[in-house]
């Protein structure tokens, strides 16, 4: 585990997956396991709306409506994130970028010469993932996720994603339907493409996003 992590210190991950696949989470736990920065751009625009700032206030129509970010400004946050973490040295976990084909171009463009070493794409039935959206919940104080009315962590009420209603929901999952296809194929032709059976608990998913991890980074890590 400790060669694995010395290993991937440097690594530059892509976490693809509809919403409620569960991405989130296990970006978290990767990032954790693999001391990686996790950059989520979901959370960094919902904390932007939350703080008022000027980013969260241009922002702030499209996340509730579910709809895309124009691409110049979500781009912008992930440079600056993944700026950050090279200066410290540290590799990053991608959690909601790229989002398709177009995204994924800039992302080459801002690593280069460098590039992703893995893309995995956590696969979630729609049907499963709606009950998971349907169920979801926030602690508005610490921002853990739960299905809980109550924070598990700090017991404060938990409350819905202002963008997770029906409307909303649908609309993701559409646009996500028609990226998905010639995203997943854009990391496949490059051949850093993973997929991993998203259904189960959380530890069951995690052990494999693990092991495929393992046996990608292993390979492409020593080889740069
Ligand atoms: P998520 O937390 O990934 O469900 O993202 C929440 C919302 O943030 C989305 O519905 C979009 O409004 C916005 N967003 C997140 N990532 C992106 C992206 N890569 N491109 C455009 N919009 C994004």
């Amino acid at each position: 585990m400790t060669d694995l992590v010395e290993r991937s210190l440097a690594a530059r991950l892509v976490m693809i997956g509809r919403q409620g696949s569960g991405k989130g989470e296990q970006c978290g736990r990767l990032a954790q396991r693999l001391q990686l920065d996790h950059v989520s751009t979901g959370e960094l625009l919902r904390s932007a709306v939350r703080a008022g700032s000027t980013l969260g206030r241009t922002s702030e129509a499209y996340v509730v409506r579910g709809e895309p970010v124009p691409d110049h400004i979500v781009a912008g946050i992930v440079s600056a994130r993944i700026a950050e973490a090279q200066a410290g040295g540290r590799g990053v976990v991608l959690d909601g970028f790229p989002r398709t084909v177009r995204q994924a171009e800039r992302l080459s463009e801002m690593l280069a010469p460098a590039s992703i070493d893995l893309a995995i794409h956590l696969d979630v039935p729609r049907a499963t993932a709606v009950e998971r959206i349907q169920n979801r919940r926030e602690c508005p104080s610490c921002r853990t996720a739960t299905s809980s009315v109550e924070c598990p962590i700090c017991r404060t009420h938990t409350e819905r994603r202002a963008d997770d209603w029906p409307a909303a929901i649908g609309r993701r999952m559409s646009d996500f339907a028609r990226e998905m296809g010639p995203l997943l194929e854009w990391y496949a032709e490059r051949g850093v493409l993973e997929t991993v059976d998203g259904v189960g608990t959380p530890a069951q998913v995690a052990e494999r996003v693990a092991n495929a991890v393992d046996r990608r980074i292993c390979a492409s890590v020593r080889s740069r």
